[in-house]
């Protein structure tokens, strides 16, 4: 009971700061509907990264040696900002909080990677939650990412083509071997009209979970497949 209280006090307190034209984060005055600018620069790095496992580049290159030697199984990873400080608190207050008004916020860091990110995928879809997990937290977080980003930029969206029909154990505590094993079969894919897709999700860490939905919708008639999202820890763990 305390904790709902607690939860349901720091939301009214949130919402209360929305409402006002305040940064949800640094608590000033603003005209940007949830972040302001200067909070949305420090949280988004401009530098130039790796487009297929966002490993910072000199120069005008576009991809990284690794990379090139071997490509990942997406085409595109277009991400927003390091999963650290701040931006650690906002998913974790989305995941584990109950506050959803984060994701629009992550959704807006994502939109300005994507400026230039052409051209864009003719459907989105979502990462999606083991069916016990989504009922627990209320919602899919990737889901309401991606809801707000197919909204943004008119991409139809689709929450029913790709399911999670297996529950599996967190990536986190496990090595390379022990997450291939742990998602295998985890997934099913119903084919889609859509070509060339984008995959949304709300970090991305070891890539395996990714990695593993690009090997099954390999499987199926889709040409490309991009990856979109906001959080990004540092990228050697992606190779
Ligand atoms: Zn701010
Ligand atoms: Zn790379």
């Amino acid at each position: 009971m305390r904790l709902l209280v607690k939860s349901y006090r720091q939301l009214r307190e949130t919402l209360r700061n929305q409402a006002n034209g305040y940064c949800l984060l640094c608590r000033q005055p603003t005209q940007a509907p949830r972040l302001c600018y200067d909070c949305q620069k420090y949280l988004c790095s401009r530098e130039n990264r790796c487009q297929l496992c966002a490993t910072p580049l000199a120069g005008e290159q576009t991809i990284c040696g690794h990379c090139q030697l071997k490509p990942p199984p997406w085409q595109r990873l277009v991400v927003a900002a390091h999963y650290r400080g701040s931006i650690i608190e906002m998913v974790q207050r989305l995941k584990f909080k109950h506050q959803s008004l984060y994701a629009p916020v992550l959704a807006d860091l994502l939109l300005n990677s994507l400026r230039g990110a052409e051209p864009l995928p003719e459907l989105l879809l979502p990462v999606p939650l083991h069916w016990r997990r989504r009922l627990k937290r209320g919602y899919n977080q990737a889901e309401l990412i991606a809801r707000h980003l197919g909204r943004a930029l008119d991409i139809p969206l689709d929450t029913k083509s790709l399911v999670r029909h297996r529950s599996t154990r967190p990536q986190s505590d496990l090595d390379r071997q022990q997450r291939r094993k742990n998602l295998k079969g985890a997934f099913h894919f119903t084919q889609v009209e859509a070509q060339h897709i984008a995959l949304v999700d709300d970090v991305i860490t070891t890539g395996s979970t990714l990695r593993e939905i690009c090997r099954l919708l390999g499987g199926h008639k889709i040409k490309t497949i991009q990856l979109w999202v906001p959080c990004y820890t540092p990228p050697k763990k992606l190779r």
